[in-house]
């Protein structure tokens, strides 16, 4: 089990899960196994092989959750995306990523009736952080993440004591206003390339009705972000050729926050400047040519 070790001068939070060391890492070896190379965990019939379900959608599942045998805290889940081994959200039909989402809702509610906030989160390809093949995200429990979502949480309080108003809901007014960092916009989400992109081609998903967490949306939402999620994972496939990537949800019990989706593309890797200054470095695109690149491509 991990546990947070803080860095005594600055409080930057690091997780010690040197545990982890022992998991399988498919991603390390070359290209993509395919699944008559070795048994995958996820895929149908080895179900035997991994920890009992926390949740399925039906007992022939199309969706199966399992607790992570190598957990970074004490609750951590993979949420296997479908039966497929091969097709990820790109790839599956629209009432499947209806179900991920359905999952991602059903282990959101049951952390947050313990009093947890969650981070739920995809990692595709070695770079991105994934060590199995098979297409599934993760979800990790506690009771209040230190870091970004810390500092989240604290500056939107500070934002809504100065100005009564949500930071999330100020910014996609401003992002639709200006209409050059907007990708997509559809009748409840707003897709853009935040202003201060960390990498070129980052983007942020905000849901238009302002809401604290994920698991209060409702059904409309729910298939209008399926369709928006699967138009973004699309759009970075079109306009790179299905990248390592990384996204997640922020998402949290208490107003005045808003959830929001964070997606990253793999098109470079960490430098001195990210690592010895703590600074990003974005030098592929301007947030607005990045925006039009990905316009064209969703
Ligand atoms: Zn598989
Ligand atoms: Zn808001």
């Amino acid at each position: 089990m991990g546990k947070f070790i803080f860095d005594p001068l600055t409080g930057e939070p690091t997780i010690l899960a040197t545990e982890r060391a022992k998991r399988p890492e498919e991603t390390a070896k070359a290209g993509t196994m395919s699944v008559t190379d070795h048994v995958c965990y996820f895929c149908k019939g080895n179900e035997h092989l991994t920890p009992p379900a926390t949740y399925k959608d039906q007992e022939d599942w199309h969706v199966r959750v399992i607790k992570n045998k190598y957990p970074i805290v004490e609750d951590h889940e993979v949420i296997i995306h479908s039966p497929d081994h091969d097709k990820d959200l790109e790839d599956l039909d629209h009432e499947q990523v209806v179900r991920v989402i359905r999952a991602y809702l059903n282990r959101a509610n049951f952390y947050g009736s313990q009093e947890k906030e969650v981070f739920i989160f995809n990692n595709r390809g070695k770079k991105a952080g994934a060590s199995l093949v098979h297409p599934h995200s993760q979800i990790i429990a506690l009771k209040g993440f230190p870091g970004i979502l810390q500092s989240e949480k604290e500056w939107s309080i500070r934002y809504y004591d100065e100005k009564n108003t949500c930071y999330w809901c100020d910014e996609i007014s401003e992002v639709l206003a200006g209409k050059d960092r907007v990708i997509l916009e559809t009748s409840h989400f707003v897709v853009f390339v935040p202003k201060a992109c960390r990498w070129s081609y980052e983007i942020r998903i905000t849901p238009k009705t302002h809401r604290p967490s994920l698991v209060f949306i409702d059904e409309t939402e729910i298939n209008n972000f399926a369709g928006v999620l699967q138009k973004v994972v699309q759009a970075y496939g079109n306009a790179f050729n299905y990248p390592d990537r990384n996204f997640w949800i922020h998402t949290e019990r208490f107003d005045p926050f808003h959830w929001h989706v964070g997606f990253l593309p793999h098109l470079k890797v960490f430098g001195a400047i990210e690592l010895g200054a703590g600074i990003w470095v974005s030098d592929k695109a301007t947030p607005e040519d990045a925006a039009k690149l990905l316009r064209e491509n969703i």
